[in-house]
């Protein structure tokens, strides 16, 4: 990441990614991210801009946030948008070059709730940045995307999931 949240220049095939790791109170890293290979339904993203959430803040400053206590370090980042690097073979609403905003919260697309489009209320519900699910404040994630459609910079785009299960 450059100044101002903005990445400047391609990432380049085989080039290592790098994100902030938080490792304990007030201390964070910038450290490789290795991701993992993309699934059928998975997308690459390059980061251009990343939100630093209250919750982030929280988790820098006491390793937890209520219930949820930091316990193997962690990337931090909550609210993202990129650029669609890559598609797995079985994405068909989403082409790299693709600006799309990235839902931080990650519910599962499975239950009643998520069905009626209601996934703010999924009782399996995880958020970037949340134990022990990973953050976006890294040079490319991996996102799940369950449905997705280009529309236009920083318009919200439905591309789901998490960075590494
Ligand atoms: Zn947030
Ligand atoms: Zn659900």
């Amino acid at each position: 990441m450059g100044k101002g949240g903005q990445s400047h220049g391609e990432i380049k095939d085989g080039e290592e990614n790098m994100a902030a790791w938080l490792l304990g109170v007030n201390n964070l890293k910038i450290q490789p991210f290795t991701l993992p290979p993309l699934g059928p339904n998975d997308v690459r993203v390059r980061m251009k801009a990343v939100g630093i959430c209250g919750s982030d803040v929280h988790f820098l400053k006491a390793m937890r946030l209520a219930d949820f206590i930091v316990k193997e370090p962690m990337v931090l980042g909550h609210e993202c948008a990129g650029i669609i690097e890559e598609v797995g073979s079985g994405v068909s609403t989403l082409v790299p070059g693709d600006r799309v905003a990235l839902e931080p919260g990650i519910s599962c697309w499975r239950c009643n709730l998520c069905i009626e489009g209601r996934y703010n209320l999924c009782p399996e519900m995880k958020f970037f940045a949340t134990p022990p699910v990973h953050g976006s404040l890294a040079n490319q994630v991996k996102q799940n995307c369950i449905f997705g459609e280009s529309i236009s910079w920083f318009v919200n785009v439905y591309v789901l999931w998490s960075i590494q299960d």
